[in-house]
């Protein structure tokens, strides 16, 4: 088999090097400082507080107004005439609207190329009506929302998130907008330029995303989904049995945020210490094992894995997706793929196991874990051609 460490000191040094890369450009005149900056743009989402409700509300019904509207127009061009509107025409046609309204012009515009976008995509002479159904939805363009620190300014309006995580205030916020969920709640989803730093810490880990073990580490930590699920079930059941839909709804989002805020914690901690991350891509045989709905563990494994990249991105490192094939059945010591391995479905029940030809013995999970670093620093430095 080949040499890990060659290959970890290749890769370190593939890290290290793209620092001052990244660094020049050619538009930097001779006396501007030294940067050591990246710049990456991430999208913020921020849960608002409820006492901003009514004026979003308010907004949305004005946009749902517009789009109807716009709709409407549509609808009469394509059956008289069969023509399809551009957004430039649904622009001209909503011009002046905002002050009626009272919303932003530029509001008005991002609905009426949303529309259009969205038309061509679907490929409908028209689209479907937004009504009091409809999740709430206010967009805007970009420069129209400031952060000073605590709150959001939107139309000479302050929005208090209910968190801040990772913004700097005076931050550069491009298009976005204030969404609804089902609950009623509001968020603010914004792009953000972001600098990141270019000096990662220079380790790598690999890590096994799993059913028993939420992550395992290539150094052999464990990190556990904390069962939030089973304590909020009696609850959700109580709610669920006395029909009260609402009250079911809102524990179902409170396990969702607290999940959510726990991945937020262990990538941060991950990203944190490691400057390489190596993730295995989740193969359908471990999802086969379970009952539990594939789009539920797709869902936070993905979460996870978006967390984990743009952390890692925000620190100067990287995360890396490989193929978790058979990185649970070869021998992270030797490399050989021993008749005792863990094969198949059946061997997913397997925790432990010892290596036929190596002797060596192995926790499934970290073994996995030590394969997919080393299945990730091949590919690197493959990639990079060193
Ligand atoms: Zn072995």
């Amino acid at each position: 088999m080949f040499d890990e460490t060659v290959y970890i000191d290749r890769a370190e040094a593939v890290l290290s090097a793209r620092a001052p890369a990244l660094c020049e450009s050619p538009m930097k005149p001779d006396n501007a400082p030294e940067t050591h900056i990246q710049r990456q743009t991430i999208t913020f989402k921020f849960r608002l507080r409820d006492r901003h409700a009514a004026e979003l509300n308010r907004q949305a019904r004005a946009v749902n107004y517009v789009w109807n509207y716009v709709n409407e127009t549509q609808q009469k061009a394509a059956r008289a005439h069969r023509k399809w509107l551009t957004a430039f025409d649904l622009q001209r046609l909503t011009n002046g609207a905002s002050k009626e309204l009272d919303i932003h012009a530029h509001t008005i515009q991002r609905v009426c190329r949303a529309y259009d976008d969205a038309r061509k995509t679907h490929k409908k002479a028209w689209l479907r009506w937004r009504g009091r159904k409809s999740l709430g939805w206010v967009p805007f363009n970009t420069g129209h929302v400031s952060f000073d620190g605590a709150d959001f300014k939107f139309r000479g309006v302050a929005y208090t998130p209910m968190h801040l995580r990772d913004l700097k205030p005076g931050v550069k916020i491009g298009a976005g907008s204030f969404n609804q969920d089902a609950c009623g709640h509001w968020f603010l989803n914004i792009p953000v330029e972001v600098e990141c730093a270019l000096s990662a810490p220079l380790s790598s880990v690999g890590i096994d995303l799993g059913l028993h073990t939420m992550a395992t580490l290539s150094t052999g930590e464990k990190i556990e989904a904390p069962r939030l699920y089973r304590a909020s079930e009696e609850k959700l059941g109580t709610a669920q049995r006395a029909r009260k839909t609402k009250r079911a709804r809102a524990i179902h989002a409170k396990v969702a945020n607290r999940r959510k805020d726990f991945l937020h914690k262990a990538s941060a901690k991950i990203a944190k210490q490691f400057g390489l991350i190596i993730v295995g891509d989740v193969s359908p045989s471990k999802l086969a094992k379970t009952n539990m709905a594939k789009s539920v563990l797709d869902a936070g494994w993905s979460g996870f894995k978006n967390m984990l990249s743009y952390k890692a991105n925000y620190r100067g490192g990287a995360m890396v997706e490989v193929s978790e094939r058979y990185s649970s059945q070869t021998c992270s010591a030797c490399g050989s793929l021993p008749p005792s391995r863990p094969k198949g479905i059946a061997g997913l029940g397997i925790r432990r196991w010892t290596c036929d030809e190596c002797g060596a013995i192995h926790d499934r999970d970290v073994n996995a874990a030590r394969n997919i670093v080393r299945a990730g620093l091949r590919t690197l430095v493959g990639g990079a051609h060193v």
